[in-house]
């Protein structure tokens, strides 16, 4: 799998083929201004407009190529990196593709918490990080490793329990089972291969952080635009603290003004009714495509 060190100018980035990460990683390339052709009949994509190809493969591979150098970047679950123990280095990580990979019995078995797993089967596609957990704890248990539907596992007695992935956990419910102990939270992360790369690729590697730096800020962001009397200007700045240097403009209005400025929506939601208490009216709240701080 080894590819010699820098063979391409372009930075190869590994992203899920279909499934789950697929679609919200594709959004977030094409957020930060990436152009490409269809991704869905072609393994290996160049983007139009930045020297980066985009190759699509199944989740679970994309650590080693990453760790191999075959990609210099992937987006991935934390669950597959870790459960391939790959050597690779984690530049960021992402909210979304979050999940925990859980321990889960039938409800009313005899396993009922983590100690009654002793002797007892275990059937998961985690099978590395399924077996540390258990041989930390001095358990003796039995991995089965199986790729998939692995809730159904207890009720064809395949195995006594699961180890599996869980979001909602209405899957593990729908199955009569019980999650009783998270052994990984897991979400999305931008991993880098550790082999050596050119100044050329690091500083193509570097761009694109800060495209995505930007774009996350931005999404977590909003441009906001209130009006409020002039005399409310100073207990407005006290209200949102990360509102440093609003702009304040005079309105047609005597001892009015339009305030506008950027804060993080989650600060904004907890302060407006104070705003309004301030007078603060005709408030404004606008997406922010992306910020370069
Ligand atoms: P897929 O192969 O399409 O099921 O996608 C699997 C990846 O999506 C996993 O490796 C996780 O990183 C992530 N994921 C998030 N929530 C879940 C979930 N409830 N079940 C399975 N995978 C999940």
């Amino acid at each position: 799998m080894q590819r010699t060190a820098d063979s391409t100018t372009s930075l190869r980035i590994a992203i899920q083929k279909s499934g789950r990460l697929t679609d919200k990683t594709i959004d977030l390339l094409k957020g930060i201004g990436l152009r490409f052709d269809d991704y869905k009949r072609n393994l290996l994509v160049k983007c139009r407009n930045f020297d980066v190809e985009l190759l699509l493969i199944r989740d679970d591979d994309i650590p080693e190529y990453v760790q191999d150098g075959v990609c210099d970047l992937g987006f991935v679950g934390a669950n597959e990196t870790q459960e391939k123990g790959a050597n690779i280095t984690v530049l960021r990580g992402l909210d979304y593709g979050v999940c925990r990979l859980s321990l889960a019995a039938r409800k009313d078995g005899d396993i009922q918490s983590t100690q009654d797993f002793e002797g007892k089967s275990i059937a998961t596609s985690y099978p590395n990080l399924t077996r540390n957990f258990f041989e930390q704890r001095d358990i003796n248990t039995e991995i089965v490793t199986i790729s998939g539907a692995v809730e159904i596992a207890p009720r064809l007695e395949v195995a006594d329990a699961i180890c599996d992935l869980v979001s909602t956990g209405n899957t593990l419910k729908a199955n009569g089972l019980q999650e009783l102990e998270t052994i990984l939270e897991s979400e999305t992360q931008l991993i880098r291969t550790n082999k050596e790369l050119s100044p050329g690729k690091q500083q193509l590697i570097e761009k694109f952080l800060q495209r995505m730096d930007g774009h996350q800020q931005a999404e977590r962001s909003r441009y906001i635009m209130m009006n409020a009397p002039e005399e409310a200007v100073p207990k407005i700045k006290e209200i949102i603290p990360s509102l440093k240097s609003p702009t304040v403009m005079p309105l047609a209005d005597n001892g009015m003004v339009a305030i506008h400025t950027v804060i993080p929506i989650d600060e904004f939601w907890v302060v407006m009714e104070k705003l309004k208490a301030e007078g603060a009216s005709g408030i404004v709240i606008l997406p922010i495509e992306s910020m370069i701080l």
